[in-house]
């Protein structure tokens, strides 16, 4: 094989421009992605090609001929790639297939986050995006005669075969099989303008078909079962039609049931097909809602906006953020442009898409890691066909190859799922939306009703800051009651709930109102400890204590590690001394659940949790069956802070805020501020007022107050200061070093290593570790970390960091997070 690949690609100055192409563009990095290779080369350009940055090449790769990706020109050659091993690029098979800026924007992440260029290209397109590409020639200029002197045989055997074809436009493999010498002949032709030369974006081999069911009367007949009755209303709610799949699991019924309605006539079912890109069918038409003045405002100061520029858009809980999107949106389509709206989780993305799909039909795409590679790649596909179109998506989205882009938007820009941790690249999508409208030169929006201190600390420099300070049609905000839950105690009542939340409970139902019971986390803190000796049942891999499952009342329980997966039944009796008295602690959502069950056996309960929602699509099914009134109350955890936006709730009750309040690291109180202003603002969004029940038994911190008087932006510039004066982010920077192995001793010895080398860098940063990381062992490996602390205004880029890896043993694994947001 002929083909090198240079080592450690990478390092390229800072503010180097790829896009320029230079008479000196003599070498280029090349990305080859079929199935049997995957990585970046160097291949040397022919002078009489003029090769740009997302170009798709043509090269010789072995004895093959490959689609490769032109990434960037390099000026030298690595010292172990002899000029004449280089091989020269055969064509230039599509030009500007890609935006140059496209591969700048890939090569900053790379340098910023310290990763190779191809683990990028991992994370930004889908696996083996050339494989299925053909290219093809269509012939441009009808009026070419055969009969020119001039023209070599194969050139005139082409132009014939063009000629003869119905559409005048044939792959280039069957050319190539027909004509001796087809390279040639082609050359001459392409010189002359009379073919092009093109990528054939695939057709999937298998158009992938599924049931389809569409209502086929107007009024609900009679005759049929309340079942029936039930699963038609579903239907026509809906707009008449739905994915079977989709229909079965908001009825939660049978296909048998539904083959009953279509044999009398009722619904009609059959195989469509699909482009794997998760669109439901249905679309209830809605138009653009009647602004309101301080919507009006912002949405004004937004579209003067043409260009870079960031915007933050502060708008509290209900005060219709995504109104304000949508009508921004709307003009730039009409201009031929696309949007790309990235949102924190999957658990949100069916509302909000649901939301923009109605009003943007059959121009909204869904874009994320949890997409099967075949779901990735066809809306890849679409995305690259530049036709005006929105791609909501999750982090890696902000990779999505749109061309045209007009607006990016980032929906709960607090959110730190935004932020990878691992692996390699630890990249923030916010981060990489700043670089990345800069590059194409649109406007940025950073929306929240809880903005990040990050962003908070941009409103001095470039940032404009827009507010929607209410709600809309001037809905109140819900008050706050704050439960002190030491009194609770001490006046006699043991239960999880104050009797405060128990009255109100006890009236939704009587009320016939929806409520929301928030619990920090999935059964974390549910471990399992010994009451005559003190042992923790702990997992066997991990330094951490395995969490109480138990999924209904006659199943048996079981105990989980959350770090590994491990999981075991629960012991009968204590392993340490025998006792039988083990019992389990804290309250996760199943503990909330059962106790709800047994103070209230007629409410009806949804839970709302990482493992209820394991299953494809089972967001969306919870929270249709909530929002269709088919459940009273929603347990569920962190998931549903994310911009749940379920008119009927008018109850909130946070079950214990303690276990945000305390958690040990800088952003702490950030978090819990967002999380809990959060959940509370999804009380009172319909005509109905709300109200919040928060408890806690520690009342006087000033993150419950902050709450309680919905005052976020005073508790940011206090929190703020604080940061300041101690120096971390975002006054100062972090980069949070993070070796693991198996060999405890090995690991350590490494991290000290790498200390006293950063340590006699000269170099602006204070190192603090190295320590072992909170949890030291996860799945038998050993955690070891240090901590670099940047002072304000200077770049985290170092030489020094990108060649410690060099410095590990090849068994210890070492990750470089640049801008952390999980310290331990
Ligand atoms: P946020 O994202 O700011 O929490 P949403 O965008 O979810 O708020 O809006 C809250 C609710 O108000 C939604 O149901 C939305 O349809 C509705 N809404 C938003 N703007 C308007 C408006 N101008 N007129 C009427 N209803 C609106
Ligand atoms: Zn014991
Ligand atoms: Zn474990």
């Amino acid at each position: 094989m002929n083909a090198f690949r240079p080592l450690g690609v990478v390092v390229a100055e800072p503010g180097t421009v790829y896009s320029s192409p230079r008479e000196s563009d003599r070498y280029w990095e090349v990305l080859v992605d079929c199935p049997e290779t995957q990585g970046i080369y160097i291949y040397q350009v022919p002078p009489h090609l003029k090769v740009q940055s997302g170009d798709i090449l043509s090269v010789p790769f072995g004895s093959q001929q490959l689609g490769a990706i032109a990434i960037r020109s390099t000026p030298s050659l690595p010292p172990s790639l002899p000029p004449d091993k280089v091989r020269n690029v055969e064509e230039i098979v599509s030009a500007g297939f890609f935006s140059p800026t496209y591969w700048e924007l890939l090569n900053r992440v790379a340098e910023y986050y310290y990763t190779p260029l191809m683990q990028v290209v991992r994370v930004a397109l889908p696996p083996g995006l050339l494989k299925r590409s053909q290219r093809r020639i269509r012939l441009i200029e009808p009026t070419a005669v055969t009969i020119d002197p001039f023209l070599s045989p194969a050139s005139r055997q082409l132009l014939e075969l063009l000629q003869a074809s119905k559409t005048q436009d044939l792959a280039w493999r069957y050319l190539k099989s027909k004509v001796k010498g087809a390279d040639w002949g082609l050359k001459a032709l392409l010189q002359r303008h009379w073919v092009e030369s093109y990528l054939e974006p695939p057709t999937p081999s298998r158009p992938k078909l599924q049931k389809a069911v569409t209502l086929l009367v107007d009024s609900l007949p009679a005759e049929v079962t309340p079942r029936q009755q039930e699963i038609l209303g579903v239907l026509r709610q809906r707009g008449g039609e739905l994915w079977l799949s989709e229909l079965l699991q908001i009825c939660q019924t049978s296909s048998s049931l539904i083959k009953a309605l279509e044999q009398k006539g009722y619904v009609l079912s059959e195989e469509r097909e699909v482009l794997r890109r998760n669109s439901g069918i249905w679309q209830a038409v809605d138009t653009p809602k009647t602004l309101t003045p301080d919507q009006s405002e912002a949405l004004n100061q937004i579209t003067q906006q043409t260009g870079y520029g960031q915007i933050l858009l502060h708008g509290v809980t209900g005060s219709g953020k995504t109104e304000v999107y949508l009508q921004a949106i709307a003009p730039l389509l009409s201009q031929g442009k696309s949007a790309l709206v990235l949102v924190p989780e999957i658990g949100l993305t069916p509302q909000l898409t649901d939301r923009f799909r109605a009003r943007f039909p059959n121009q909204v795409f869904v874009y994320h890691s949890a997409l099967s590679d075949g779901e990735r790649y066809d809306t890849w596909r679409s995305t690259i066909q530049g036709t005006p179109q929105i791609i909501i998506g999750t982090r890696s989205a902000i990779f999505a190859p749109l061309p045209k882009l007009g607006l990016i938007i980032l929906d709960e820009e607090h959110d730190s799922s935004f932020k990878q941790d691992q692996p390699s690249p630890t990249y923030h999508a916010r981060t990489v939306a700043q670089w990345r409208s800069q590059l194409e030169d649109c406007p940025l929006i950073l929306g929240s009703a809880t903005p990040s201190l990050e962003t908070w600390a941009t409103l001095q420099q470039n940032t404009r800051y827009l507010s929607l300070p209410q709600r809309v049609y001037a809905r109140p905000m819900p008050p706050v009651e704050i439960v002190d839950m030491r009194r609770e105690l001490q006046e006699g009542n043991r239960s999880i709930f104050s009797r405060s939340l128990q009255t109100a409970l006890a009236q939704l139902q009587a009320e016939n109102k929806q409520g929301i019971l928030f619990i920090h986390r999935r059964g974390h803190s549910t471990f399992v400890s010994c009451r005559s000796c003190g042992y923790v049942v702990e997992c066997p891999h991990c330094d951490v204590s395995l969490a109480y499952h138990h999924t209904h009342e006659r199943a048996t329980p079981h105990l989980r590690c959350h770090y590994c997966n491990y999981s075991q039944l629960h012991p009968q009796r204590c392993p340490q001394c025998d006792s039988p008295y083990l019992k389990h602690f804290g309250s996760g959502t199943q503990r909330v659940t059962q106790e709800l069950e047994k103070l209230y056996p007629s409410l009806r309960i949804v839970r709302f949790d990482s493992d209820t929602t394991r299953t494809k699509d089972a967001h969306r099914t919870l929270l249709t069956r909530f929002a269709n009134a088919e459940a009273d109350i929603l347990v569920g955890t962190q998931m549903l802070t994310k911009g749940l936006d379920l008119a009927g709730v008018t109850l909130v009750g946070i079950v214990s805020a303690d276990g945000l309040l305390h958690l040990s690291d800088y952003r702490a109180s950030e978090r819990a501020c967002a999380t809990l202003t959060q959940v509370a603002g999804r009380a009172g969004r319909g005509d109905d007022p709300g109200r919040v029940i928060l408890q806690t038994y520690t009342p006087e911190n000033p993150v419950v107050e902050a709450v309680r008087r919905h005052e976020y932006a005073r508790f940011v510039e206090t929190e703020l200061s604080q940061r300041a004066a101690l120096n971390y982010p975002p006054h100062g920077r972090l980069i949070l070093l993070r070796l693991s192995g198996v060999d405890l001793n090995l690991v350590e010895q490494t991290a000290q290593q790498l200390a006293n080398l950063l340590d006699s860098a000269t170099a602006p940063y204070e190192i603090l570790g190295p320590a072992p990381a909170t949890v030291m062992r996860v799945a038998n490996r050993y955690r070891w970390q240090i901590l670099l602390k940047f002072p304000s205004n200077t770049s985290t880029q170092m030489q020094i960091l990108s060649e410690l890896k060099a410095h590990c043993p090849p068994a210890i694994s070492l990750l470089i997070d640049v801008d952390p947001m999980q310290l331990g």
